[in-house]
């Protein structure tokens, strides 16, 4: 076995000043700013994985034929680093990220990056880029670990060069208007993830895959689109980034079950932890979208929330589609997507007690 890597630090020579960087910090939006360093590790077929580095953020040069360019071998995680009341930096379920992340490789025929690398990264990053965590209990730093194919190489197989890459990014509220409920077209041509493909992964080429959709909700006046199975254009899926979850007759959570096309969210898992300590029936089950309706009309459906770590839960108010729309409940944030992020958040940001070991605490010297 090789040593372990580890990761050799060039502080960024130019950082933002910290008057600047805390006025940034009050309005960060979502995904348009930036700390001062990023990771960066190589992998070859030579070397394996091979100069770790946390350097100031730049450009990445690469050349016109890499591999990820033509081909779209990459893939992605996303989750968010807290500050707690008393000062320490904290991670919710890291590792849960570095086995996702492994999972998402190995779909896209591309080198596992061990999980200790991941860590090790995001841990890194964070320390150094400390002063970049907005306060507040709906602020965070959003981390978005990545790696891509930069082999220079036409031919089509999988790559033998690829560079894995840490950015964070200081996020607000992902939705504007936060707390506010989102409508959902529900989309019946289009798809984003068929059985045997890519629906599992957590990669780009997914997301390319649900843009279009994405817009047309937009155009039809919704906030999200959802996605059917398609198979049978009839089961519900989940959304272009987010899981769905369901509350049915006051106290059951209902959430399609994980089978290939459906990305399994940490947020998701989490919820279903959480809603069963609370008392609730957790059914993973298949959720039609005649179900879906018929459950609305009749009063059995209470509640509809969208789960991610971006934008936590977000209650779903309305839904349309081809052939009309509904409102679900009384159309206001829900109770019970209310007590359940109220309950995580406070996880996360260490306001109540840790009882299943989720929340990692980095120690900044
Ligand atoms: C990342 C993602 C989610 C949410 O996963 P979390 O681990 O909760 O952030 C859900 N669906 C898709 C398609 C995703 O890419």
């Amino acid at each position: 076995m090789a040593a372990a890597l580890s990761f050799k630090i060039y502080p960024n020579s130019n950082p933002t000043r910290g008057e600047e960087r805390k006025k940034l910090l009050k309005t960060p939006g979502f995904g348009k700013l930036f700390s001062d360093h990023m990771a960066l590790v190589h992998w070859s077929e030579e070397k394996g994985w091979h100069e770790a580095q946390i350097t100031a953020r730049k450009f990445l040069s690469l050349d016109p034929a890499s591999a990820v360019l033509h081909y779209a071998q990459e893939v992605f995680e996303g989750l968010k680093a807290y500050r707690s009341q008393d000062g320490c930096v904290l991670l919710f379920r890291p590792e849960q990220n570095a086995q996702r992340f492994a999972q998402s490789a190995k779909r896209l025929a591309m080198p596992v990056l061990p999980e200790e690398l991941f860590l090790d990264a995001v841990t890194e990053l964070v320390k150094i880029d400390r002063n970049w965590i907005p306060e507040g209990n709906d602020a965070s730093l959003y981390l978005r670990p990545f790696m891509f194919a930069s082999e220079s190489f036409l031919g089509v197989r999988s790559a033998k060069e690829y560079i894995f890459c840490v950015i964070a990014s200081p996020a607000g509220a992902y939705f504007k208007g936060q707390g506010k409920p989102i409508t959902i077209w529900v989309e019946k041509y289009l798809s984003r993830a068929a059985p045997g493909g890519t629906g599992a992964a957590k990669c780009g080429g997914n997301y390319a895959a649900s843009l279009q959709a994405q817009a047309l909700a937009h155009e039809k006046g919704c906030d999200q689109v959802a996605f059917l199975d398609v198979v049978e254009r009839r089961w519900v899926e989940e959304l272009g980034g987010m899981n769905i979850c369901f509350v049915l007759d006051k106290n059951t959570l209902v959430t399609p079950p994980l089978g290939g096309t459906i990305l399994s969210g940490i947020t998701r898992s989490s919820i279903l932890t959480l809603a069963a300590e609370a008392g609730m029936k957790v059914e993973e089950r298949g959720y039609s979208f005649h179900e879906w309706q018929k459950d609305a009309v009749d009063g059995r459906l209470q509640e509809v929330f969208a789960c991610g770590t971006a934008a936590v839960i977000t209650s779903v108010s309305r839904v349309r589609h081809e052939k009309g729309e509904f409102v679900i409940g009384d159309g206001t944030v829900g109770s019970v997507a209310q007590g359940l992020r109220h309950k995580l958040v406070s996880i996360q940001h260490a306001l109540s007690n840790d009882s299943y070991g989720w929340v990692r605490v980095i120690n900044i010297p």
